[in-house]
């Protein structure tokens, strides 16, 4: 990616490869109203559709189609841009490439028109990560929520928490800077009650954050259990096709399965697996050392049994050998032949549901079981929710960290240096999520809100 300053001309194939109906070619950078000229033997002129033919260097006609020249600053980038519409084919498109190359273009890096949006300050950080986002939604929900924050939104609820930083920043560092004035800034400003608004308010920012990441990446969920307790029945049961297979034989999972269902909106990624067990045989040797790999990167494992067993010493083996701290579902699975009722339970690893994966009784409780693990709140179609990325969660948790710490120093009292810092640190948390650096920003605000010129 290429850094900022930058003006060369990067171009690229805007629409997905292949053969269609219409295929966009896309130029950024200076003075491109020359080039667009060479291209249509005519100048442009800015937001008008052009129609006509696009030459190529000994003036013959490449294809025919639509030019549009916007000027900088208004167009996507902030540069000039240039699309070229037309037909989409690859071949065409090559051609029509090759002729901007021709002329002075380079090829254009993946992100590189939006990173220059952001350099030019056309979006923040946040916006252009969501435009990533938009394109990848898996859901209508995730491109509703992704739509949001290119709209602005979740920058928006960063800026007033820095807003809010700043000014409470600014009492601190004033009180910091005349220990003589009379007046006790701090308790007359309530400082106290300000850093607990900007912590509530900091808390709901986040818990709508790590809802809109549920939602957008969903979680990765792998089926352990003996071989034949039904981890492929169940797995069909709630993917409602025959994938995986079953038979009737311990062992015939070799390989881990996947399959991503939706539930509630929330993509759930499972993976359905040979079982953490030793074993001589060496295919299923390799697919259990695939499980672990599996289990490495899972949010939740589902530990199947067979309910007229129960939990034997191989399942405790099982368990032993995940990744501490992962959450675990344990299903008691085949209830049709034990007699048992469909139900959710709690022993010692956490929740225990009851079901049969042949009938699909219990499937239901395993559903919402699933998405309680996972700590959805059944947010109604991502209304309110922010497409978050692991970058802001980190970002976010920091900062509340850092006004937590804030806290603990304030009711102390007498450490405003400290104070001070740690409101400094979860401005630049938080700043660092819409991509401006703010540290200079503070002295402004000072002189801007206190008169302190004496
Ligand atoms: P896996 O090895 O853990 O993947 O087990 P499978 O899903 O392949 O199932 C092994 C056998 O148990 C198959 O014959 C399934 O039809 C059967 N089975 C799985 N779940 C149930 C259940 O809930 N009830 C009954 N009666 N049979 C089941
Ligand atoms: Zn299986």
């Amino acid at each position: 990616v290429s850094p900022s300053g930058n003006h060369d001309i990067i171009a690229a194939v805007a629409t997905p490869p292949g053969r269609g109906g219409v295929g966009i070619i896309r130029i950024s950078g200076k003075n491109l109203q020359l080039l667009a000229r060479v291209i249509l033997g005519k100048l442009p002129e800015p937001r008008r559709v052009e129609f006509g033919g696009f030459l190529g260097e000994h003036g013959q006609v490449l294809d025919r189609g639509i030019l549009l020249y916007f000027p900088a600053p208004h167009s996507y980038t902030g540069e000039d841009v240039v699309e070229l519409h037309g037909h989409g084919g690859p071949v065409i498109m090559n051609l029509l490439l090759t002729r901007c190359l021709q002329l002075g273009a380079r090829l254009a890096q993946p992100g590189e028109f939006t990173l220059r949006a952001f350099l030019n300050d056309k979006m923040d950080l946040l916006q252009a990560e969501s435009v990533a986002d938009l394109i990848d939604a898996s859901t209508a929900d995730a491109a509703r929520c992704a739509m949001r924050s290119l709209n602005g939104e979740f920058s928006a609820a960063i800026s007033r928490l820095v807003q809010a930083l700043i000014e409470l920043r600014v009492l601190v560092e004033a009180t910091l800077d005349f220990p003589e004035e009379e007046l006790d800034f701090l308790q007359s400003a309530q400082a106290i009650q300000q850093l607990q608004a900007i912590q509530q308010q900091l808390a709901r920012v986040l818990a709508a954050s790590r809802q809109g990441a549920l939602l957008q990446s969903g979680i990765n969920i792998v089926l352990v259990g003996q071989p034949n307790v039904g981890k492929s029945s169940l797995l069909n049961q709630l993917a409602h096709e025959d994938i995986a297979i079953v038979t009737e034989f311990p062992g015939t999972t070799r390989d881990t399965i996947r399959q991503s269902i939706e539930i509630e909106g929330i993509p759930l990624h499972l993976v359905d697996t040979a079982g953490l067990r030793e074993t001589s045989d060496v295919i299923e040797q390799q697919g259990i050392a695939r499980t672990h790999a599996a289990a490495r990167q899972a949010g939740l494992v589902l530990l199947v049994l067979d309910s007229r067993q129960g939990m034997t010493a191989a399942d405790q083996d099982i368990l032993n050998n995940l990744p501490q701290e992962l959450p675990v579902l344990t299903i008691y699975n085949k209830i049709d032949l034990s007699a048992e009722i469909p139900r959710i339970a709690e022993n010692e690893y956490g929740m225990v549901i009851y079901l049969s994966a042949k009938n699909g009784e219990g499937i239901d409780l395993l559903k919402n079981a699933l998405l309680q693990a996972i700590g959805w709140q059944g947010n109604i179609a991502g209304e309110g929710l922010y497409m978050a990325r692991q970058r802001h969660l980190q970002a976010l948790a920091s900062a509340s960290q850092h006004l937590q710490t804030a806290a603990t120093l304030l009711d102390e009292g007498n450490t405003l240096e400290l104070l001070a810092e740690e409101l400094r640190l979860a401005q630049q948390a938080l700043s660092a999520i819409t991509g401006e650096f703010t540290a200079d920003d503070l002295l402004g605000s000072i002189f801007s809100n206190f008169c302190i010129g004496k």
